[in-house]
């Protein structure tokens, strides 16, 4: 890995300030008190999240592409003033310079068309984790030629020994193409000597396979998760867990397959660039394999989804054949 490569520094402390701001406004607009469908922390949070990343990408690598979730169409409306400032009070902690119409544009500056060359980003992703308090990631991700070079995740809520329950600061992952995934506390993002390598596990029998799944029920055909169990002969229940964090257990060892079967309400579900770009890169150079349900390999060139794909199989490599085979058994 190299540490001093412009790209892999910028993207490091662009996650590392991105989710740290994140974790802030969860601590401090996700109270006990937050009925169940008020959505503004995960708004404001998004918004701010994506107005950091914007501006640092103006400032290391002005005129790049960069494609993120949000667009700030909303926050322009008189009835998105309220919002606004808020996103405009948070991100002033990160870059004090700030007023609400440069906010604005900072957040439109990931509303660029996925060319040959791209940063794709994801501010929250897995908002329902966030909102639950339970866990989220920050995804920033470089790609060239529809290839993933180098993917970077900031999870808040999940410690370098990926246990969640403990409290800590969070953690940060990082992965460059050919230099192996690697990972430590979200605030030694400029630390190259306290980033360990990380690996996927080396269990082959399919028995012993722990499954990841999505949380959210509508995000997955749970039926088929079930009959894939099954048919692997598979006896640790399925982990249920919000976002690319999934993709960290797994690049660590903590996990074997992950699947993000269709949805039975949503069969023509394309999964978003950001949703996976730089999951995946961290999982292939901890050693395991990334492909759709079909075995094809995914492929970021498509624009901002993977059109060419279908679902995603992802797992440690010793374990690929077998579960895409047990797809196909099932019918997923
Ligand atoms: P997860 O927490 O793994 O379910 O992933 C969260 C992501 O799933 C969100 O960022 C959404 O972009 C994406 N998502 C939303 N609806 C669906 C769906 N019907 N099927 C699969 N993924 C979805
Ligand atoms: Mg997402």
């Amino acid at each position: 890995m190299d540490w001093n490569d412009s790209r892999n520094r910028f993207a490091l402390e662009a996650v590392h300030l991105a989710a740290s701001l994140v974790a802030e406004i969860q601590e401090e607009m996700v109270s006990e008190t937050i009925t169940k469908d008020d959505r503004s922390p995960v708004t404001v949070a998004d918004f701010a999240a994506q107005a950091v990343i914007g501006y640092l990408l103006e400032q290391s690598f002005a005129g790049e592409v960069l494609v993120g979730e949000e667009q700030s169409d909303v926050l322009r409306l008189s009835a998105g003033q309220d919002t606004l400032e808020r996103v405009a009070g948070f991100v002033s902690r990160v870059v004090p310079e700030v007023t609400p119409e440069r906010v604005c544009d900072w957040i439109d500056r990931g509303g660029d068309e996925p060319g040959r060359k791209y940063w794709a980003l994801d501010p929250i992703d897995g908002t329902k984790g966030f909102l639950r308090r339970a866990q989220y990631a920050t995804a920033l991700a470089y790609v060239e030629d529809g290839e993933v070079q180098l993917g970077v995740l900031g999870c808040p809520n999940i410690n370098p020994d990926l246990q969640e329950t403990s409290p800590g600061a969070g953690s940060l992952l990082v992965a460059r193409r050919g230099g192996g995934s690697w990972i430590a506390r979200l605030s030694d993002f400029d630390k190259p000597d306290r980033f360990s390598r990380l690996s996927v596990s080396k269990r082959k029998d399919p028995k012993d396979a722990r499954l990841l799944r999505s949380f959210e029920s509508s995000h997955t055909n749970t039926d088929q998760i079930d009959a894939f169990q099954r048919e692997l002969g598979g006896e640790a229940d399925p982990v249920r867990m919000d976002s690319q964090v999934k993709y960290a257990l797994l690049a660590s060892g903590e996990g074997e397959i992950y699947l993000r079967l269709l949805s039975p309400q949503r069969m023509d579900y394309k999964e978003k660039i950001w949703d996976q770009a730089a999951g995946s890169i961290i999982v292939a150079e901890a050693g395991g394999r990334v492909t759709d349900l079909e075995g094809a390999s995914l492929d970021f060139s498509q624009g901002r989804t993977l059109k060419g794909n279908r679902g995603i199989c992802a797992s440690n490599g010793f374990l690929h054949e077998r579960a895409l085979e047990a797809i196909r058994v099932v019918g997923a």
